[in-house]
C-alpha cells in the first residue's frame, strides 16, 4: 500500500538529509515546499519575486499558497506510489487543509528532534545543491570535493535564509506556528519521534524505513 508520510521538526534538525535517504530507499516521492518555493524565487517568476523577501526573513508564506502547491504535488502520477512531505504542514490550518485533500490521508508523522545548540551549529555548516537539491554538512557529511555536489557536479551554495538573524527568526516562527502540530499528530496516534543527534544516519534511516514498512 502506498504510504503518506510527513516530516516535522525545527529548521536544521536534518529533516531534508534523512528524508531524502528514506524516500530513495522506500521508493516514495519527496515533496518539499521549501524547495518548490526556492525554485520560484530562483526562476524569478511573478510568484517568486513576491515571496523572496518573506523567505529571506524566515517568515511563513500564506497558507493558501502552500496548500495549492501541495494539492498539486500530491495529485501528480509520481506521488501515487506514496510520498513524504518535508516542510508542510507548518500551521494547524495547513494540517487541516491537508486532511481535506483527496490524497491527504496521512499514515505516519516523523518528528525529527535535536537539541537547540546543535541546531544552530548544524545550520551554519549546511550547504546545498541548487540543482539536484542534495544537502551537505561541512562537519558531518561534507562533499568529496570542496564546494562541489557529489551527485551532479554543481557548485554548492549556502541558503539565503541560513544566516544567524534569519535562523533565529525561523526557530521562533517554528516554536509559535509549527510546534503545536507535534501534539496535534500525537493525539491522532500518528507521531513517531526520531532522535537526530549523532553523526551516523544509518540507524535512524533503518528505523524510519521499518516504521513505514519498507
Ligand atoms: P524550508 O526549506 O522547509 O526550511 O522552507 C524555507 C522557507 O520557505 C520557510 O522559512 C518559509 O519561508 C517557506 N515555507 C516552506 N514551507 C512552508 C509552509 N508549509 N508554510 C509557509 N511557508 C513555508
Amino acid at each position: 500500500m502506498s504510504k503518506h508520510v510527513i516530516l516535522l521538526g525545527a529548521p536544521g534538525v536534518g529533516k531534508g538529509t534523512l528524508g531524502q535517504q528514506v524516500v530513495k530507499r522506500a521508493g516514495l516521492a519527496y515533496v518539499s515546499t521549501g524547495d518548490m518555493l526556492r525554485a520560484e524565487v530562483a526562476a524569478k517568476t511573478e510568484l517568486g519575486n513576491k515571496i523572496a523577501s518573506i523567505l529571506a526573513a524566515g517568515e511563513l508564506v500564506s497558507d493558501d499558497l502552500v496548500n495549492e502547491l501541495i494539492k498539486k504535488a500530491i495529485s501528480k502520477p509520481e506521488a501515487q506510489k506514496g510520498f513524504m512531505i518535508d516542510g508542510y504542514p507548518r500551521t494547524l490550518y495547513q494540517a487541516k487543509s491537508l486532511e481535506a485533500m483527496p490524497q491527504g490521508k496521512i499514515d505516519v508523522v516523523f518528528n525529527i528532534e535535536l537539541p537547540a545548540e546543535e541546531i544552530v551549529r548544524r545550520i551554519s555548516s549546511r550547504r546545498s545543491c541548487p540543482k539536484c537539491k542534495a544537502v551537505y554538512n561541512l562537519i558531518y557529511s561534507p562533499p568529496n570535493k570542496e564546494g562541489i555536489c557529489d551527485r551532479c557536479g554543481a557548485q554548492l551554495v549556502t541558503r539565503a535564509d541560513d544566516n544567524p538573524d534569519t535562523i533565529r527568526n525561523r526557530i521562533a516562527v517554528y516554536e509559535k506556528n509549527t510546534k503545536p502540530l507535534v501534539e496535534y499528530y500525537e493525539k491522532k496516534g500518528l507521531l513517531v519521534r526520531i532522535d537526530s543527534s549523532g553523526n551516523d544516519n544509518e540507524p535512524k534511516i533503518r528505523d524510519m524505513l521499518a516504521i513505514i514498512g519498507k
